[in-house]
């Protein structure tokens, strides 16, 4: 059975874009394959955050994946800094990281501008960490939207290095998209992001998702309440892909196209499928924080078994490439 891994930074609430993108397709993934699901807190410390929030978030990212139907009984779920081999295996393929190739990362690009004044050798050796990340339990997939897709093209340079050099020893991990990579944020220019403020919160109660759905930018051939529009270049059309049945979909486009409905009344009836849709997960989240700890056992847990693995692989890379011991 293939191996898949993924992981999500607990650096904010999960909102619509991580959901979407990705963890949709890991709740779907579990059927087929060997999953390793982890919240990466380690990541996460490379950008600016709170001390006292951090383990409160990493808990709550990890209570999020199990509302959205990651299944801890067929899944390992788990937190990266539990299992000290992430690390260890970062520095071994350190050694054969091209350093150009890291300087070259968009996101490192992006981050670095964002943060001008914390550019931390661990933001720039992030793509390493995730490599290892995902190689430590020789994952041959890897569920992402489409912002990681470069670091995965990384990831791969890297493990082949890593071959060539020490003869064949990891499987060339591969990104695996889901049909709608990169949903954009409700201001419909950039993706959906926890960093940019543009998001829906998995977690946000009904009214804020109706206000913040409000302002959501649609499309500006839109002035005015006549004018047509056209349903594929608008976000709200995308989002109502995912939330509304055929007919009320087929209301969207005809109506937006003939201009017989407002951005306002589409708005709406995403607002009313959305918050219906999302009552599910947040009842299955209800049930969990009712049960003191429980998250905290499946963490445990997760992290025992992938613990396992991980001994495992680090010892034999050990022998590999020929460190004493
Ligand atoms: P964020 O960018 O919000 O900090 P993470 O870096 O923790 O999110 O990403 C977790 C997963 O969600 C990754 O697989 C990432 O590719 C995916 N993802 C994040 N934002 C989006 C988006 N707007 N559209 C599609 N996938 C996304």
């Amino acid at each position: 059975m293939e191996t898949v891994f993924s992981g999500i930074q607990p650096s904010g609430e999960m909102h619509l874009g991580n959901y979407l993108g990705a963890v949709r397709n890991w709740v779907a993934l579990q059927d087929q394959y060997r999953c390793f699901f982890c919240v990466v807190d380690y990541h996460a410390i490379t950008q600016d955050y709170e001390r006292d929030a951090l383990s409160r978030q990493t808990l709550e990212m990890a209570t999020d994946l199990i509302a959205c139907g990651i299944d801890p009984e067929r899944s390992v779920v788990f937190v990266q800094s539990s299992v000290a081999e992430h690390t260890e295996l970062c520095w071994i393929l350190d050694t054969v990281t091209p350093f150009g190739e890291l300087g070259r990362m968009t996101q490192f690009k992006d981050k670095s501008a964002k943060q001008a004044d914390n550019i931390n050798a661990g933001l720039f050796s992030y793509p390493v960490l995730q490599t290892a990340d995902i190689i430590l339990y020789k994952a041959s997939l890897v569920p992402v939207g489409a912002d990681q897709v470069q670091h995965l093209e990384l990831a791969r340079e890297i493990v082949r290095r890593f071959n060539k050099r020490w003869g064949d020893y990891f499987p060339e991990p591969q990104a695996l998209l889901s049909s709608t990579p990169r949903i954009l944020g409700l201001d419909g220019q950039a993706k959906m992001s926890k960093s940019l403020g543009n998001t829906i919160a998995l977690g946000e109660a009904d009214e804020p998702i109706r206000k913040r759905l409000a302002t959501a930018a649609t499309d500006p051939q839109r002035v005015r309440r006549k004018d047509p529009g056209d349903p594929e270049v608008c976000n709200l059309h995308t989002l109502h892909t995912f939330f509304s049945d055929e007919e009320r979909l087929e209301w969207v486009r005809s109506g937006c196209r003939t201009a017989d409905i407002g951005c306002f009344e589409c708005k709406s009836a995403l607002a009313d499928n959305l918050i219906a849709h999302l009552q599910v997960i947040r009842e299955r989240r209800a049930e969990l924080q009712a049960q003191p700890g429980r998250i905290e056992e499946i963490l445990r847990e997760g992290a025992r078994k992938a613990r396992e693995v991980a001994r495992q692989t680090i010892d034999e890379v050990r022998d590999h490439i020929g460190l004493w011991g």
